[in-house]
């Protein structure tokens, strides 16, 4: 389809207007496409060939305002680093309308009323890490919200030094944040907050939007997803780095994309936020930050339902997230999903700690080795390692599929980074080049290897902030 065939739909509109505030874009001086995810073009609907024409970064850039479309900033509050904010909403979002189910957003297109004392602006470095990550976590089979394009500027933007302003357009099946149904309930709007849930219930539960018990189930298929997603984090060695309830989706989505890392060598304590000095949102205690976040979205829901068994559905998080982190585990290792195998995964934990090896370099050599000194090359002593895989070997692994699940690729920050300080300069080429090994992790792109080595040592647990 062409563009300006294109019709979009903007069912939040129908809520009364303290949901949401109507806002245009403030487009950015100067705007060009630094890239456009063909992918995400065939699930929209749009034509390939569409994505180069001017229309399109006129499109991305807010200046052009398709059919249907009347771009909206949401409301949301939301407990950042535990403590309540009643109101922080799309600072530097709007929201331009749904196509094929898919939520269409602008990331960083200007003030709204929800800015507070932001700019409304995103700044080139957190706009290519945004969009670069969410199509790899995509690919690595983590549920996220995904980017069609980004679009760089020559618009100046203050953060700690200048840097140029860019937009990502984002897509998601809900933009739906735990902090949204915060907002209703510390404002005491039980009644929005009830007409919340309905939208939600049909939005992404739509197996049980005409059930009498729907808020419960609700809650229940919340808990389990944010279980589900814990465990894919914690399998794949991601760190999200600000797991405030405004920045967990309702849809179980991995959303938000700002000092997040990709583990290089495993460490249980990894704080990729330089700002968390206390480690609220390290990478280990993601799993208990799940946890609390969601209990205080069933404090946000108790209008709505019965608390005693809300909290019967929450003590169930535990159980949901080690079940699936056992299964993704027992698949990383080739293993079946016997519970035995619990220990040879906490013991190969132990000894990765201490040796600090590169987790996703590890996992993909285990996939393919012949002989155990290329496995035990990777350790600081062979002793620990080579006991540990005497016995692995015993549970017979499955090589085949391993090498399925685990990638040769994960975006690691001091990649990243590289695609970063070209783009600066005007070099956009390894934002593509970036772009197609996130798309497809698994494979071996023989013209990348040196990223699938171990990150060099001077690049190691770069740690990043939050002014983006
Ligand atoms: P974050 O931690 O990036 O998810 O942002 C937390 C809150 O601050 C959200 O309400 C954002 O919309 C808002 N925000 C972040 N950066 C900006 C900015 N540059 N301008 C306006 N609002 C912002
Ligand atoms: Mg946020």
């Amino acid at each position: 389809m062409k563009l300006e065939n294109i019709k979009l739909k903007t069912d939040y509109l129908n809520f009364d207007e303290e949901f949401f505030h109507k806002v245009k874009p403030m487009p950015l001086k100067g705007a060009f496409l630094i890239s456009a995810n063909a992918e995400i073009a065939k699930l929209l609907n749009i034509d390939i060939d569409e994505l180069s024409s001017k229309e399109f970064v006129e499109f991305v850039n807010g200046n052009t305002i398709l059919e249907g479309s009347e771009p909206f900033a949401m409301c949301y509050a939301g407990h950042q680093f535990g403590y309540y904010v009643p109101r922080l909403g799309d600072g530097r979002a709007i929201n331009l309308g749904e196509l094929n189910g898919w939520h269409l957003q602008l990331k960083g297109s200007g003030l709204t009323r929800y800015s507070r004392e932001g700019d409304g602006r995103a700044v080139l470095r957190s706009s290519i890490r945004e969009y670069l990550m969410s199509e790899a976590m995509h690919a690595l089979g983590v549920p996220t919200t995904r980017a069609l394009a980004v679009i760089g500027s020559n618009e100046n933007i203050a953060r700690e030094r200048w840097e140029k302003g860019a937009i990502v357009l984002r897509v998601s099946s809900s933009w739906i944040r735990f902090g949204t149904f915060e907002y209703f309930y510390y404002k005491k709007r039980y009644e929005k907050l009830e007409q919340l849930a309905d939208y939600v219930l049909k939005q992404s539960f739509s197996e049980y939007a005409d059930k009498e018990n729907r808020y419960i189930l609700m809650y229940e298929e919340i808990v389990k997803r944010t279980a589900h997603l814990m465990a894919y984090w914690q399998s794949i060695g991601f760190s999200h780095g600000v797991m405030n309830t405004d920045n967990m989706s309702i849809a179980g989505l991995t959303i938000d994309y700002g000092p997040y890392s990709f583990l290089d060598d495993y460490d249980f304590d990894f704080i990729c936020n330089h700002t968390d000095v206390e480690g609220r949102y390290s990478f280990g205690n993601q799993p208990n930050i799940g946890y609390w976040n969601l209990s205080m979205l069933l404090k946000a829901l108790s209008p709505l339902i019965n608390m005693d068994k809300g909290k019967e559905i929450l003590e169930k998080y535990p159980a949901y997230f080690t079940q699936k982190f056992h299964s993704l585990m027992c698949a990383k290792l080739g293993i079946s999903e016997s519970k035995e195998h619990s220990k040879l995964i906490q013991w190969l934990f132990n000894i990765m700690q201490n040796d600090a090896v590169d987790y996703t370099l590890f996992f993909r050599t285990l996939s393919e080795y012949n002989d155990r000194s290329e496995i035990s090359k990777l350790f600081i002593s062979d002793k620990r390692i080579v006991e540990w895989l005497e016995e692995y070997e015993k549970e017979l692994p499955y090589k085949e599929g391993m090498k399925r699940v685990n990638p040769k690729y994960v975006l690691k920050n001091y990649m990243l980074q590289e695609a970063i300080e070209k783009a600066e300069i005007g070099d956009y080429s390894l934002v593509d080049s970036l772009l197609k090994i996130a798309q497809d992790p698994y494979e071996e792109h023989a013209e990348f290897n040196s990223y699938a080595k171990a990150t060099p040592h001077q690049l190691k647990a770069l740690k990043l902030s939050c002014s983006s």
